[in-house]
């Protein structure tokens, strides 16, 4: 599937542990990425200073379901298996 754009669910739900400009220590669950913008897109897509662990996530419909929330949703409920 393509990826919801303007969904951003990727970038508030999941932990990440990897650096992330303007978040040196990457960033929390449930917490908006400081790179995501108002309309929920990536400010570093395509530039090399977006992390590894972004480009190599994949929009899946288990994942990504058929709305944000459910994305959202489905991604808490994962990190919290983690
Ligand atoms: S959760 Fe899926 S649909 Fe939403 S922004 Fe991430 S990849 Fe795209
Ligand atoms: S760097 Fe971009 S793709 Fe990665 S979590 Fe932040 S906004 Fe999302």
């Amino acid at each position: 599937m393509a990826c919801r754009l303007g969904c951003g669910a990727c970038c508030i739900a999941p932990s990440i542990s990897s650096p992330i400009p303007g978040m040196p220590k990457g960033k929390p669950a449930n917490t908006r990425c400081i790179q995501l913008n108002e309309e929920n897109l990536c400010k570093l897509f395509g530039k090399a200073e977006r992390p590894k662990v972004c480009a190599d996530f994949k929009p899946c419909p288990d994942i990504c379901g058929g709305t944000n929330q459910f994305a959202l949703e489905t991604l808490l409920e994962l990190e919290m298996l983690t």
